[in-house]
């Protein structure tokens, strides 16, 4: 139980590189407990706060993670949420961009901070990234102004950046500068001062939180290439059980004109399956209509989805479909920011 007369954080361990120790057999990193990771950073002593944690069981590479441990995740946070003043997500890198988006759906009127961070060297390297990402996220979840959190959102916190969560794509494996945030600025720079950029940080809403633990998985991705077929465009349309597909198209929105394709998204459309426009680009935003090779897309009833990255595309639909049944009401909230996931 956390001493309310200190800030308290709670540290929520889910796996990933930063905790990750070599098997001397096999020579693969594997994640390793708490302790371990904790004794690398003693400092953390020094904070006048009170961290407690909770590990996954057992602790996930990220590429494991699905909705059912999102769930957990949400319902420890849910299960916590009144005890302490923030949480910290210890998560793999490679789909943290992810995790983010999903929880800020899932977190409605969050109004606590929830920063996730991870490491791009273990802890126990000597060069390790993690070090420091760990005492900023701990540092910004434990901030507050007049009493009130200066970040009550989800965020990723990587190599002196804060981020919005769900603006952010892993775009480097091997940089400590991991993620990008191409449509959104940074919410917080750590030099000697963290400095908050607090235009672009959610205001708190003061309500009391909500958290939404169905997800439906029934959505896949059609990124586009030249040259792709229509084997593998109907392949994808035709999926069994598939309600919603992200189209990743090109830069402002853009996709073949061949009469076959536009007839694959067409039949689909009218089959009920919902199509949602998403730039393969990093930044910028879908236009449908800007140029002739995305007006057909807007006709057949194609979804712009604006400046949205994929990973918060596949969240915001997972969370739609998981708790909205009427098709006309998740077509109008896929076009509304919802958590500031896009901007219209
Ligand atoms: N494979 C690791 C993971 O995502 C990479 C990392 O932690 O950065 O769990």
């Amino acid at each position: 139980m956390p001493n309310r007369f200190k800030k308290s954080i709670l540290v929520i361990y889910t796996g990933g590189t930063i905790g990750m120790m070599k098997d001397k057999r096999s020579g693969t990193l594997l994640p390793f407990n708490f302790d371990h990771l904790y004794k690398h950073i003693p400092i953390l002593e020094n904070f006048d706060y009170q961290i407690n944690h909770i590990s996954f069981d057992p602790l996930i590479d990220s590429s494991d993670m699905n909705p059912s441990f999102w769930v957990e995740l949400a319902c420890i946070i849910e299960k916590n949420y009144e005890l302490y003043d923030g949480f910290v997500v210890l998560h793999g890198s490679d789909t943290m961009a992810y995790t983010a988006s999903v929880l800020s759906f899932m977190l409605e009127n969050l109004n606590k901070p929830v920063v996730l961070t991870g490491s791009q060297l273990p802890m126990g390297v000597v060069r390790t990234d993690g070090r420091d990402n760990f005492i900023n996220s701990i540092e910004i979840a434990a901030a507050t102004e007049d009493d009130t959190p200066i970040v009550p959102e989800v965020s990723i916190c990587f190599e002196n950046k804060l981020y919005r969560g769900n603006r952010t794509s892993k775009h480097n494996a091997e940089h400590f500068e991991a993620f990008v945030s191409g449509n959104y600025p940074a919410l917080a720079k750590a030099g000697v001062y963290i400095r908050y950029k607090k235009t672009a940080i959610l205001n708190p809403n003061f309500k009391k939180l909500k958290v939404h633990k169905k997800l439906d998985q029934s959505i896949a991705i059609l990124k586009l290439y030249p040259g792709i077929s229509p084997q593998v465009v109907n392949a994808i349309l035709s999926a069994e059980g598939i309600k919603a597909v992200i189209l990743e198209t090109f830069g402002s929105g853009n996709a073949p004109t061949n009469a076959w394709f536009i007839e694959s998204l067409k039949n689909a459309i009218d089959n009920g399956i919902i199509i949602f426009n998403v730039t393969q680009c990093k930044g910028g935003s879908v236009e449908i209509g800007k140029y002739s090779t995305s007006m057909k897309l807007g006709e057949i009833g194609v979804i712009g989805g604006y400046d949205i990255t994929t990973e918060a595309a596949v969240a915001k639909l997972m969370f739609l479909l998981g708790n909205y049944t009427d098709k006309n009401q998740i077509i109008k909230l896929l076009q509304t920011p919802l958590r500031g996931e896009m901007t219209i």
